[in-house]
């Protein structure tokens, strides 16, 4: 849409007509300089043949004045006297007005006398202007008839006639004068010849200013730029020219004003071009920033992968692919394992660099066709192009291994692993969408069992998650009705007495009967839920701990409930609302809560400890098992996992890391507890290792509180008496 008004696409008209306007510009100069230059040629050559034509005349009125004081000085010749003639008019004018030939010309016609260059001459030199002077002489004899009878000295103008002829030595002028008459009878006629030459033009040039003045004899071709006045005979006839450089005012206009004019248009293509270039500029941006603004809709701003909304278009595409062309293709949901805990450790910022980290390593995995997109959070989906069950497979576990390897963030190193989720899709059977619910929900069944592997979508999926939500319904249910209950787990010490119990939740669902809290407990967590189901138990718990004064009751707390801000002040509240004394309680945490060092952990913990709680690291030696962990936080007891317990007497590691557990503990001055003890050799192995407090089947199930007050009685009743028939009761609870 913008691009279509881009100055790029202007550029090219705009140029032309530019150019256009340019050359115009520059052609209208040239025509007005040729205007100016052919106007001011064809006025010079008007006034110069005009300006020619004044001289010739005033040639011959020289002659004809001469002549005349001639004849005023000496009324006697009225037929051709040559002696007279020469020494009275050939003479002189052959000094002053350069008259180089000089003819007598009787009434008769006969030449009477002839001069040259101020000598007599013979008269057939007079045949060379025989033609011109004919009909000069004939113009003559024509005006002589027509003034005959007046006399000489009331005539006005004298009696001449003059034109150009054209001889072998050049061009001439040839003037007739009438040497007076006053009778009725013919006088004789002087021809003179007079030359054009450049002793002639000299004054001519002079007087019109003219530059090189030059003439032509004959018809030659003369240079195209030259001014001309044509020269013609006594009959009309072109003999030759004169010509000269003619002044050019629109060249020396073009001279003087061209240079200006040039740096002018140099001048404005360069801020045009300046101008054009900084509108491109902005135009540019203005793609750049619209490009950007797509970008930024359709990618995230983190990792600069595409998000869910691109993503949703490149499952449609792939979608598209299956149904024409029967291509599957594949799509692998991915979570980062520990992310929570590094972003919750050591900032947004570590965080922010581990997503960005984990993008890369994820784009390293794919092909260039394929599609990574972040959904949110350390979430990531891959859609795989044109590949089969084996392929969508390898990209997985290369997935998992890559995101396996320690990652350095500028905090330091860490280990977070990624779950895979996927799905291939072989037909077009299902919308785009489901397709990375599939994805998602293979994604959550390798969370649910111990993540940091992939797993393909299995259809029985989809029922075990709407399974899940109808739990979550029913819990909530469950919940508001307090219809959970609460069973304990006795706790014994080295000679067999109950010193403390575990309260485990338990809750019998209406249809589908007892279910266990390794089930409804992650769903509460999942949906918000294991607050309310945390200080239920704790309630519950504080409750019922009046029954048993003498014991230690100990309450698993979840590490979603530890996190949460407000869970230390309303444990203190429940603790004055139900009148109970902290340091009967024991709060059983994973290690998992420990991880990352998270300050805000550490505060709750230690508020909790100096509220009078004791802490219990649960399920010691199945996860991170970072000795560290123990020092820094503040533990008083650890719960050796019932796994290394089962193994007991099975695998030799068993025992190692068993005895190895117990000194760690003894080393840090924590006390130390086994679980899921359900063998006497279990018992006589743990107490050989140093552990002597225990708990177990062996002493006795979860059962409920009127179970363990009848199990009390008993223990008190019999006392050390039958220690054995006390277990069994236990056992059968
Ligand atoms: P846990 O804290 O490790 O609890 C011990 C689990 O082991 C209990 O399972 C108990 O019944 C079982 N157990 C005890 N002795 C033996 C034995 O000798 N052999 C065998 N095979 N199992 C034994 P239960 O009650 O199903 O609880 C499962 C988990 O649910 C608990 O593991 C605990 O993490 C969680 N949980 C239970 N109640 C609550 C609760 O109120 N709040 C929270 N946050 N978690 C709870
Ligand atoms: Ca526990
Ligand atoms: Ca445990």
């Amino acid at each position: 849409m913008l691009e279509k008004l881009l100055p790029r696409d202007l550029f090219a008209p705009a140029a032309g007509a530019i150019v256009l306007a340019i050359g115009v510009l520059l052609g209208a100069l040239f025509f007005v300089a040729h205007r100016a230059d052919a106007e001011a040629r064809t006025h010079e050559e008007a006034v110069l043949a005009n300006g020619f034509n004044v001289r010739l005349a005033e040639m011959a009125t020289a002659i004809a004045t001469h002549v005349r004081q001639e004849r005023v000085l000496r009324d006697r010749v009225e037929s051709a006297d040559a002696a007279w003639t020469h020494a009275a008019l050939a003479v002189p004018l052959a000094a002053s007005q350069d008259v180089e030939l000089a003819f007598l010309i009787d009434e008769d016609g006969a030449v009477a006398y002839a001069m040259q260059m101020g000598a007599e001459t013979r008269v057939d030199a007079y045949a060379r202007f025989g033609w011109t002077g004919d009909r000069l002489i004939a113009a003559i004899r024509a005006v002589e008839a027509g003034v005959m009878g007046e006399r000489p000295a009331e005539r006005a103008q004298p009696v001449q006639s003059s034109a150009l002829a054209s001889t072998e030595d050049g061009l001439f002028l040839v003037t007739a004068t009438l040497l007076s008459n006053s009778r009725l009878q013919r006088a004789p006629v002087m021809v003179t010849a007079q030359p054009i030459n450049d002793d002639f033009l000299f004054p001519l040039a002079d007087r019109f200013l003219l530059n090189d003045l030059r003439v032509q004899h004959g018809d030659v071709l003369l240079a195209a730029q030259r001014a001309r006045a044509p020269l013609t005979d006594a009959e009309g006839t072109i003999i030759g020219a004169l010509h000269w450089q003619p002044r050019q005012p629109g060249a020396a206009l073009l001279q003087t004003a061209l240079p200006p004019v040039l740096v002018l248009i140099a001048a404005l293509c360069a801020v045009g071009l300046a101008l054009y270039r900084r509108g491109r500029a902005t135009a540019d941006n203005l793609v750049a920033s619209e490009a950007r603004a797509t970008h930024l809709a359709y990618h995230d701003a983190l990792t600069g992968l595409p998000n869910r909304l691109l993503l949703a278009d490149r499952l449609g595409r792939a979608m598209e692919d299956v149904r024409r062309r029967r291509t599957p293709f594949a799509v692998h949901c991915i979570d980062l394992d520990r992310f929570k805990d590094v972003n919750d450790t050591f900032g947004h910022q570590a965080g922010d660099e581990l997503i960005q980290l984990a993008a890369r390593k994820i784009v390293s995995a794919c092909r260039t066709n394929d599609t990574i997109a972040r959904l949110g959070g350390d979430e990531f989906a891959v859609v795989q192009i044109d590949t089969d069950a084996n392929g969508a497979a390898m990209l997985a576990e290369r997935l998992v291994k890559l995101l396996a390897e320690p990652m350095d963030l500028s905090v330091g190193r860490v280990h977070i692993g990624g779950s895979v989720g996927l799905t291939l899709v072989t037909e077009a059977t299902i919308e785009a969408q489901d397709c990375l619910r599939q994805a998602d929900l293979a994604l959550y069944r390798v969370k649910e069992s111990g993540r940091g592997r992939f797993c393909f979508f299995e259809p029985e999926m989809d029922a075990a998650v709407r399974f899940r939500r109808a739990l979550q319904d029913d819990l909530h249910d469950a919940l508001a009705k307090e219809a959970l209950e609460l069973a304990y787990q006795p706790q014994v010490d080295g000679t067999g007495r109950i010193v403390g119990l575990e309260a485990l939740a338990r809750w019998t669902h209406p249809e589908r009967g007892p279910l266990s809290p390794a089930l409804f407990i992650p769903v509460a967590e999942e949906c918000g839920l294991i607050d309310t189901l945390g200080f239920f138990t704790l309630r519950r718990a504080f409750e019922d701990s009046r029954r048993w004064p003498d014991l230690k009751i100990a309450i698993n707390i979840s590490a979603t409930q530890l996190r949460m801000k407000d869970f230390v002040p309303r444990l203190a509240e429940l603790l004055t609302q139900t009148g109970v004394d902290a340091r009967r309680f024991e709060l059983e945490i994973t290690e998992g809560v420990l991880l990352g060092d998270d300050p805000v952990t550490h505060n709750a913990l230690t508020q909790i400890r100096e509220l009078g709680f004791t802490l219990a690291l649960d399920d010691f030696g199945t996860g991170y098992s970072s000795l560290s962990y123990l020092r820094r936080y503040p533990v008083d007891k650890i719960k050796i996992d019932r796994a290394f317990i089962t193994n007991l007497g099975v695998d030799r590691e068993a025992d190692a890391v068993v005895t190895a557990i117990v000194r760690l503990a003894r080393a840090l001055r924590l006390s130390v507890i086994a679980e899921g003890v359900e063998t006497t050799e279990q018992r006589d192995r743990l107490a050989r290792a140093g552990c002597s407090e225990v708990q177990g089947f062996l002493f006795g199930r979860p059962a409920p509180p009127e179970t363990i007050d009848a199990l009390l009685r008993a223990e008190t009743e019999t006392d050390a008496e039958a220690p054995e028939e006390l277990c069994a009761m236990a056992r059968s609870a």
